[in-house]
């Protein structure tokens, strides 16, 4: 995943993948897939309101394998049902005017969901669009002020599922270990988050099948520290860095240690994907998951979702 928002700040990059394309400039194969996140979460908290003709201009040439509408509105869990509704109005106003060329309706979890998969429908050129976008799960994961209890964001998004399910639907900013088993459970096809870079910056790492934990104290940032059995799991990492540099490589300062975590979490996560996806396959996840999760906070709701979803 690349964000708009990133390039915004970053103009030389920005201008580099509009000259010779995303893969090109940033060095990633081609068989590997780019997907755009718009920045919607940063622009709206900072009420910057993107020019689309920029960002049309800009997706047609850097040249993303997948690209949501140019800004979407993010409702706060704080937010009263009608400023919620205010911030569909807006964001169905884009995904109406985009339509066409590939670009992906964004719909958020939030208490007007119904109304937005309505609204979606009510359009024939989007409903028949192959894929679609679920934002706005960050702040309600996060638990900020008045945000909806788990189980009404499950029933969100099982619902987003069920209306949409001849579509390829995208989660945004699912990027811990067991959200990523709740989502592959409730059926979404995709996810992206930058939570991997933000835990690096912050001295975390991932491991699998766990929280995140600190391996290194960065200025003020906190976190909770490995114990002798993640210890184990940790060595055992067959991630580039750790193979390399072992813990050591982790715990590095610097440019060089964020490059080291961001690597070995990114990896962890894609061996989670792997790990959750062979199961789901091979119909044993049901056996094999309790063993393989830890107590985490998700875990009460990764149960009820094995119990009725699945
Ligand atoms: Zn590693």
């Amino acid at each position: 995943m690349v964000s708009y928002a990133d390039l915004y700040l970053m103009p030389a990059v920005k201008r580099r993948a509009m000259a010779a394309g995303l893969h090109r400039s940033l060095g990633i194969p081609k068989r590997v897939k780019i997907y755009l996140d718009n920045g919607a979460f940063y622009f709206s908290s900072r009420g910057i309101i993107v020019n689309p003709k920029e960002y049309e201009e800009f997706v047609s040439l850097a040249k993303p394998d997948w690209k949501p509408i140019p800004q979407d509105f993010i409702p706060s869990p704080k937010m009263s049902v009608r400023a919620q509704r205010h911030c569909l109005t807006k964001t169905m106003f884009v995904n109406n005017a985009y339509e066409h060329d590939g670009f992906v309706p964004v719909i958020h979890v939030s208490k007007v969901l119904d109304e937005y998969i309505n609204s979606i429908k009510a359009n024939t050129r989007l409903a028949s669009k192959p894929d679609i976008a679920l934002g706005a799960i960050v702040p309600q994961l996060l638990r900020m002020p008045k945000a909806q209890p788990y189980q009404d964001i499950l029933n969100n998004i099982r619902e987003a599922r069920s209306s949409f399910a001849d579509k390829k639907l995208h989660l945004f900013g699912v990027g811990g270990t067991a959200t990523l088993h709740l989502a592959s459970l409730m059926g979404m096809d995709s996810v992206d988050s930058s939570g991997y870079r933000n835990r690096a910056a912050r001295g975390l790492i991932q491991l699998p099948g766990s929280g995140e934990r600190a391996v290194i104290e960065l200025g003020s940032w906190r976190g909770r520290k490995l114990n002798a059995a993640e210890l184990k799991k940790l060595r055992n990492c067959s991630c580039p860095v750790c193979q390399l540099n072992g813990i050591k490589g982790l715990k590095s300062r610097g440019l060089v240690g964020f490059c080291n975590r961001a690597t070995h979490n990114l990896w962890t996560l894609l061996e989670e994907a792997d790990w959750i996806q062979k199961r789901r396959r091979d119909k044993t996840y049901k056996d094999e998951y309790a063993r393989h999760l830890d107590n985490t906070i998700y875990r009460r709701l990764i149960d009820h979702v094995v119990e009725n979803f699945i």
